[in-house]
């Protein structure tokens, strides 16, 4: 694949993010590799729609030295850990979607069934917290990374990755999806109803002792 379809790839799966609510305004990143040494990553804090393939950036996976006319993401480390120490991986996403972020904020593991674990690998788990952009943030989702295709960051939110960019996406969408049942059904086990609704969820929440 040239580099001009490869910058292509990465621009869309921005405007795909954001149309499919995985990310709000500016939030998230995603990156494709380009090969062992290099990565094209988003622009950091810029709305993905305003941009145009020539704006993303290239990223040395080693010095991480970049190249281009706008700062690649801050997240920059995590991406190329994971091409740096994964040669199977070619495409990174970070997310922040409703669904997942609920599963990092309350840093619960999603338990693997037989569809999800062939989809990540086995159980989803919580990477340590650290704050954006840092080297704790980059080791530790490493970490709750191994084996797997996604995990959550504790009180931030998503990690997931794949062979290619549709690869990549279509784990991120079906990460949420599953976060979304599990809780839902989580919601009627409590409840005892059998039909899931935003106001059930509203007035069993009010219901418990704060
Ligand atoms: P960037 O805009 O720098 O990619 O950061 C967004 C983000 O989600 C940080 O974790
Ligand atoms: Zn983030």
């Amino acid at each position: 694949m040239t580099e001009q379809e490869l910058r292509k790839i990465l621009y869309d799966s921005g405007v795909k993010l954001l149309d499919n609510n995985l990310v709000q305004g500016t939030w998230g990143n995603s990156s494709v590799r380009i090969d062992d040494k290099y990565m094209f990553a988003t622009p950091s804090g810029l709305d993905y729609k305003s941009l145009k393939p020539e704006d993303m950036a290239k990223v040395d996976l080693e010095t991480l030295e970049w190249t281009g006319r706008l700062k690649p993401t801050s997240e920059r480390g995590i991406h190329a850990a994971v091409y740096r120490t994964r040669p199977d991986i070619g495409a990174v996403i970070h997310t922040h979607p409703l669904y997942g972020s609920i599963f990092a904020a309350a840093r619960q593991t999603l338990p693997a069934d037989d569809e999800t674990a062939a989809i990540f690998g086995g159980d989803v788990r919580v990477a340590a917290y650290g704050l954006p952009g840092t080297k704790k943030l980059r080791e530790g989702t490493l970490k709750a990374m191994e084996g797997r295709n996604a995990c959550f960051m504790a009180n931030h939110g998503v990690l997931c990755c794949g062979k290619d960019m549709d690869e990549a996406f279509e784990t991120a969408y079906m990460l949420e999806k599953a976060c979304r049942e599990f809780i839902e059904k989580r919601v009627l086990e409590f409840t005892g109803e059998t039909e899931y609704s935003e106001e059930l969820l509203d007035n069993w929440f009010l219901k418990q002792p704060h």
